[in-house]
């Protein structure tokens, strides 16, 4: 079978988008009926992305087969509907670390390893690697990092030589910025006419160029850009801001960017149909009511990142989840912290027809989050926990439902007379040993549910599977006394016994999850418990 490959590269600044290009370009062709997978490289030397802080790198998004990836691995499984794996992701450390282990393996038979080519060609032997894989006919690739850095050349240098070898069938888009600065009020195509020569020295000519701004292009610019960047007008694509990511399909439709993809391809046109996609994407102009939802956590921000890159993929599940409802969703941050020093905030929770708790890490809120996790129980808001808002939900029930007062996780206290949330001995060799990258549990678990529950209910399935990555456990010693107060465990993995979820009896919604069910989550086909929760939060 021929596979074609799709290369985006970004100009003049990071985050602009590329990654929702990228997604983007892979939907409309598949809405074409072509069969479309994507993969990600990151120019980072860690090997994954868990060893990254999510407030500086975004969230790290995990695959079915335990990968610790880049969040936009969550925007191509979105946009897709795929369920991508590791052959999809790649780092200059994992790059590196393959051809290093060769090396030691003989497997270079005595030859000089060299940076070039070898490097370039293990990239080479990764992207078609996941193309066969997945039996795709295009495969967009999206290389991180801006055209013009050093950390990215190898990449450029691997895509360079796959074009050689079969330019037919190889395209690049560039995604580049053009500013409008406020004094001149007018759209500025230099710094793109830079980052186009830029990657003219890598040896690489853009098929495509994406124009990221505020405004849409006009035409004379579309033209100038056109002459002054070697690329036809047609090639040109005007990428403005818009209200949503699942807007851009459309709008690069609207410039009949996938029947420009397949004559460059010399494809046969083939037929589109983007129809449910943009139904999707409506809801939120047509909708006219409002959910609204608090998010608990500790806060924090730092430079370009905030929260919302962080938790990504649980914005775009509860946004998913509305929509199904054909509602709006109205989405607020709230600081834990704020319960600790002033307790009696806590009452700004009945604003919230809902309360989430998303996973995390570390000692700073957690009290604060204890306390919203007790306000839902105890004034029957509607509570979802996911991985430590599930953990936390069980602290706070052994503390003030079985009267355990100083229970707690390990995580937070190591010396807790009443460990409800424990670690296994294997995990805590790896913590003892400094062993943390891959080491969680990590990637898809089975799930055995028990019928008549609301989750049982939810799921519409016996067995279900949800990806997981955590450290700690809920520990069974503390099994028998929650469910007996009222805490059911409703989900255990069938294999080793880990309790994997819990919901509150009498309540219309309190369920914790130790999996992270966002990672599953789409936006044509939402996840059964972000549905449920909006449902109760509805009501
Ligand atoms: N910190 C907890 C653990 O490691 C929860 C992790 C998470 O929420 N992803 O078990």
């Amino acid at each position: 079978m021929k596979h074609r490959y799709i290369f985006v590269v970004g100009g003049v600044m990071s985050g602009v988008g590329k990654g929702v290009t990228t997604a983007s370009i892979g939907k409309i062709l598949q809405s074409r009926g072509l069969h479309v997978t994507a993969i990600k490289i990151d120019p980072y030397v860690n090997v994954d992305a868990g060893t990254m802080n999510p407030v500086e790198h975004g969230e790290v998004f995990v695959t079915d087969d335990g990968d610790e990836t880049d969040q936009d691995m969550g925007n191509y499984e979105r946009f897709l509907e795929a369920d991508l794996t590791s052959t999809n992701y790649m780092t200059t450390g994992r790059v590196y670390q393959t051809v290093i282990e060769k090396e030691r393996n003989l497997e270079y038979k005595g030859k000089c390893v060299e940076v070039v080519p070898h490097i370039p060609l293990e990239v080479i032997r990764r992207i078609k690697n996941a193309a066969q894989m997945a039996k795709a006919d295009v495969t967009m690739v999206e290389v991180g990092g801006t055209v013009g850095e050093y950390q990215n050349i190898l990449f450029l240098e691997a895509a360079r030589m796959m074009h050689l070898d079969d330019p037919e069938n190889v395209l690049f888009v560039l995604v580049s910025y053009l500013p409008v600065p406020k004094h001149l009020g007018e759209m500025k195509t230099k710094p793109t006419q830079y980052a186009t020569r830029t990657l003219n020295s890598a040896g690489i000519h853009p098929d495509f160029i994406v124009c990221r701004g505020e405004q849409f292009m006009d035409k004379p610019r579309r033209e100038k850009l056109s002459v002054f960047c070697n690329v036809k007008p047609e090639a040109v694509i005007t990428a403005p801001d818009v209200p949503s990511i699942y807007d851009i399909p459309a709008l690069f439709e609207s410039q009949d960017l996938s029947s420009t993809i397949l004559k460059k391809f010399k494809m046969k046109p083939r037929s589109t149909d983007l129809r449910t996609w943009k139904a999707m994407a409506d809801v939120q102009r047509t909708a006219k009511r409002t959910v609204k939802i608090g998010v608990v956590g500790k806060y924090f921000a730092t430079g370009d990142y905030t929260l919302s890159d962080s938790y990504i993929s649980v914005i775009e599940a509860l946004k998913a989840a509305a929509w199904s409802h054909k509602v709006k969703i109205q989405l607020d941050w709230i600081n834990s912290e704020d319960f600790e020093t002033h307790p009696k905030s806590i009452s700004r929770l009945k604003e919230y027809d809902g309360i989430l708790v998303p996973g995390g890490f570390g000692t700073r809120g957690i009290e604060g989050i204890i306390a919203a996790i007790k306000y839902c129980r105890e004034k029957k808001v509607p509570y979802f926990g996911l991985c430590y808002g599930m953990q936390l939900a069980c602290v706070e029930f052994a503390r003030h439902v079985l009267g355990k007062t100083t229970a707690h996780t390990v995580e937070v206290d190591e010396a807790t007379v009443d460990p409800i949330i424990h670690v296994s001995p294997i995990q805590l060799k790896n913590i003892r040993e400094n062993r943390y990258g891959g080491t969680m549990r990590l990637g898809a678990f089975d799930c055995k549910l028990q019928p008549g529950t609301l989750t049982a209910k939810a799921y519409r399935a016996s067995v279900i599977s949800e990806r997981h990555r955590h450290r700690y456990e809920f520990n069974n010693d503390y099994a028998e006394a929650i469910e007996k107060k009222g805490l059911m465990i409703t989900g255990v993995n069938p294999g080793s016994g880990l309790v994997e979820i819990v919901e509150l009896k009498n309540h219309p919604f309190f369920v914790g999850v130790q999996f992270h069910p966002e990672f599953k989550s789409r936006p044509l086909n939402p996840h059964p418990l972000f549905k449920a929760f909006i449902g109760a939060a509805l009501k």
